[in-house]
């Protein structure tokens, strides 16, 4: 199949985007000739069709990737240089910013000025900050040993990074993924969400333009099962980093211990507890639940989807989270209001209604929502829902919907809020909404989560670590832990 293709993109009219495979700075098609489709997600209908790696494809990937580590890349270029490039393909980034969110809204079903204002921004953000980190790596000097002797450790690139990102967040998995490994040294070969592989690989035109020397980064869309797969068992690939959902991460975690043991880190799902106490501002807090659960049409991994509500304040909260429900933006993605998109996919659509219909069934209320929409038509969208008077038992309550679906429930002390919030195998974030610092000290240091936040919610920022306890992965992402999760430590000890 050819590597590109003509698309209709709203606002820019005929656009030709890649649809092939990335590597070594080449487009090529696949080895097998196979390939997988997308669909539109706000029509139902077919978008495109792309080549779809195979495991000998992915090996050539990962030759590539090898060869640039060990000439061009790792420790055979100036930190400075590195950091250099990630700079420049930020501004590229910058430069085609409302081409990049067009495609990403088209592809994900999410609002462009969603895409364009969040997703492509924080992903430039994203390059930024590890741009600037990628010459501040530095290790220690140990003096255990006497006058002539010390220790000094290196913190030295991992070496081939495989890289398996998921469909909510295309481009920001992205960045996330590859800035922090590429700034330390890695080289990658990083496989999209084969809902969503158009941004990824609309980013490598600006590799190139960027400067980046070949088989740096290679990008290798694919089927889960078979290139996700291969990348996972890659004898020479030395680490595998991922992001999407528990069961997917427990098969890659088993595959990279059955291959050569390469080093995993697994950012996944989550099932986020917000806690509202009685002395909290209300319609603030419903403001900030609103943004967790309804942002993404709630497809976030740190969507806010269990609210406990103390009894005083309890049915106050819903009518405020209800009307925030009922204002969300609903509508065609590529128009600039719309802020609440369809869902991915119709397996996904039907997932999330049936979670709602289990709900309803056991006994929940449906404060408002609980439908698909518009009532007929193609397009994926399920309406903002809330579902209150939950018990823990529900599978509502237990499994991640991945859908714009709160559970809400009451709770009468402080300790019960606990034991319903951390009542759950996942530890993506969770949020406390009270206005007694005491308490907010208390309830933070208690709750199992690897982001808590307190009176606020869902902020992100490069420069800050996010990952999970529990079942919610394995590592961290961003900030300086981020960039270290691309290095193995040497200690060299000397003896002069
Ligand atoms: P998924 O696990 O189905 O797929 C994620 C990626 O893994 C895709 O690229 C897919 O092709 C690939 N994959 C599937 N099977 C594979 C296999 N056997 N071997 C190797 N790769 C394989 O997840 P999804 O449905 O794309 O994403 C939704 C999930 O991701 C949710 O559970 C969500 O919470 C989680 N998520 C977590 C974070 C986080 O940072 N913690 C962020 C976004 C999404």
């Amino acid at each position: 199949m050819t590597t590109h293709q003509e698309i209709d993109l709203p606002a820019f009219g005929k656009t030709t985007v890649p649809t092939g495979l990335f590597i070594d700075n080449q487009w090529v098609s696949s080895s097998d000739t196979k390939t997988f489709s997308t669909v539109n997600p706000a029509t139902g209908e077919h978008f495109l069709d792309f080549a779809h790696a195979s495991t000998d494809d992915v090996d050539k990937a990962v030759i590539a990737a090898r060869q640039a580590f060990k000439t061009s890349w790792g420790m055979n270029i100036a930190s400075t240089d590195r950091a250099g490039l990630l700079f420049k393909l930020a501004d590229l980034m910058e430069r085609d910013a409302a081409k990049i969110g067009a495609l990403e809204s088209i592809d994900s079903g999410k609002g462009v000025r969603i895409a364009r204002d969040c997703d492509v921004a924080d992903s430039i953000a994203c390059m930024r900050y590890y741009a600037g980190l990628a010459d501040k790596l530095h290790g220690q000097t140990i003096n255990h040993f006497g006058k002539e002797k010390f220790v000094y450790t290196l913190h030295q690139p991992i070496g081939v990074c495989g890289q398996i990102i998921p469909w909510n967040y295309p481009l920001m998995m992205w960045a996330w993924k590859v800035a922090p490994a590429v700034a330390a040294g890695c080289c990658v070969v990083i496989k999209p969400s084969e809902l969503t592989p158009l941004s990824a690989l609309y980013l490598c035109d600006l590799v190139i333009e960027a400067g980046f020397p070949p088989g740096v980064i290679n990008v290798v869309p694919g089927l889960g099962a078979t290139t996700g797969d291969a990348i996972a068992r890659h004898m020479d690939i030395d680490k595998v980093a991922f992001t999407g959902s528990v069961p997917t991460g427990r098969r890659i975690a088993i595959a990279a211990a059955e291959s050569n043991l390469k080093k995993v880190t697994l950012e996944l799902g989550g099932k986020s507890p917000m806690l509202v106490f009685d002395s909290a501002d209300v319609e603030e807090a419903a403001s900030w639940v609103a943004m967790g659960i309804w942002f993404n049409s709630g497809q976030d991994c740190c969507a806010s989807s269990r609210v406990y509500v103390q009894e005083g304040v309890y049915e106050k909260f819903l009518e405020a989270l209800k009307a925030k429900a009922e204002a969300c933006a609903i509508g065609n993605p590529a128009e600039e209001a719309t802020s609440f998109g369809p869902l991915i996919s119709q397996a996904q659509r039907d997932k999330v209604l049936t979670y709602i219909e289990s709900g309803r069934t056991a006994g929940a209320r449906v404060v408002t929502g609980g439908q698909k929409w518009p009532k007929s038509g193609g397009g994926f969208w399920v309406e903002p829902t809330i579902l209150a008077d939950v018990s823990p038992d529900m599978k509502a309550v237990k499994e991640e919907i991945f859908g714009p679906v709160i559970v809400a429930a009451k709770f009468r002390t402080e300790d019960e809020a606990l034991e319903l919030a951390n009542n759950t195998e996942y530890g993506l974030a969770a949020a406390v909404f009270t206005n007694d610092a005491r308490q907010a000290t208390r309830v933070t240091a208690a709750l199992d989560a690897g982001t808590v936040w307190c009176n606020q919610y869902a902020l992100l920022h490069p420069g800050v670590p996010f990952g999970g306890f529990k079942q919610s992965g394995i590592g961290r992402e961003l900030g300086t832990y981020g960039l270290e999760a691309y290095t193995q430590v040497k200690a060299v000890h000397q003896n002069l």
